[in-house]
């Protein structure tokens, strides 16, 4: 655990590609910020496979290891890191007082980059059946199901992007999405329409997990929304990717959000409130990539070091 009441510099909420860039930012800035870790230590890209879309890196790069890289980046210059989870935030004049786990701790400037966690369809059972063939990180999970049929619903880029990885190990991948046309961008899409081992399931939603009497993952139970039938669909695993949520449940009723629960930015990086600036995911809700993150992690950071300066 952390000393209590030491002050610090900078506290960083979230270890994920804009909290990471912020505190590589602060770090050489000499403000050996603080990283609080949180509940999914590297964030998004932790659980995500090859990103060719950051630049620098032509022939892609695996998400851990974007992570890992960062993290060590930020290291290097002095930043310090806690597996410690925000769950509450006071104001105390000029300072912000922070809850980490147990503990509350206090800061000049504050980086809010707590991202956006995995949605999931709200069906019955489902939190029952999460880690028994019902997952929403095909890196994670996908190996467990060799030679079965799976099934992921969604029809976004991570949607896309699960289906074919899971093309390296399961018989058969169903695309099981609500519309009868992709949202991924063109060249996913492209891709997954062009991949003999994925079948889309179009116009379709997921009514019903049905497990089996030892509570694993048997089948789906699917309604087309425009026939209105129904069908059962035997797979041993549903890979859930319809987007995320912001994880802002820290900051309820402190801080500004749309009613989505996204926090408001007023002004580049800038919160309504002086010393608490917010990059990433958790703000984001038009381009959610990890170069944009990136970007507001970075301007988060300069933003901090001129409030802490006092420019
Ligand atoms: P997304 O783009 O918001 O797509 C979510 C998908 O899930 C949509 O197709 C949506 O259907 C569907 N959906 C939402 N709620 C649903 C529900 N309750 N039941 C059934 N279907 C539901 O989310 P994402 O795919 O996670 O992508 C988020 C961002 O990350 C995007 O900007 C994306 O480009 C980016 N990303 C990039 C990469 C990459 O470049 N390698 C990989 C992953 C993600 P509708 O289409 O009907 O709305």
């Amino acid at each position: 655990m952390l000393p209590l009441a030491r002050m610090e510099k900078v506290i960083i909420v979230g270890s994920g590609c804009a909290g990471l860039t912020a505190a590589i930012y602060a770090a050489r800035a000499n403000l050996s910020p603080l990283v609080l870790e949180g509940g999914q230590p590297g964030g998004q890209l932790s659980t995500t496979t090859m990103v060719e879309n950051f630049p620098g890196f032509p022939e892609g790069i695996d998400g851990p290891q974007l992570i890992m890289n960062m993290h060590k980046q930020a290291e290097n210059f002095g930043a310090r890191f806690s597996y410690a989870v925000a769950t509450d935030l006071e104001f105390a004049g000029d300072h912000v007082r922070l809850k980490a786990d147990d503990e509350w701790l206090e800061t000049q400037a504050l980086i809010i980059a707590s991202g956006a966690s995995a949605r999931w369809l709200g069906l019955e059972n489902e939190e029952k059946l999460i880690g028994h063939g019902l997952t929403s990180c095909a890196t994670c999970d996908g190996a467990f199901y060799r030679n079965v049929p799976v099934c992921v619903v969604g029809g976004g880029d991570s949607a896309a992007e699960e289906a074919l990885f899971l093309t390296r190990f399961a018989s058969k991948v169903y695309l099981i999405h609500r519309r009868d046309q992709l949202r991924a961008s063109k060249i996913m899409a492209d891709r997954v329409l062009a991949c003999e081992k994925i079948e889309p399931i179009w116009n379709s939603v997921v009514l019903k997990y049905i497990p089996d009497e030892k509570g694993e993952m048997t089948a789906v139970e699917l309604r087309n929304v425009v026939t209105k039938e129904e069908r059962i669909l035997p797979v041993a695993c549903v890979f859930v990717a319809i987007g995320h949520d912001p994880n802002t449940q820290a900051f309820a009723g402190k801080l500004e959000t749309d009613p989505d629960g996204y926090l408001i930015v007023r002004h580049l990086a800038e919160s309504k409130h002086p010393g608490i600036f917010i990059a990433g995911d958790v703000a984001d809700r038009v381009y959610r990539q990890a170069v944009t993150a990136a970007g507001s992690g970075c301007a988060a950071a300069i933003e901090a070091e001129k409030y802490l300066s006092g420019l």
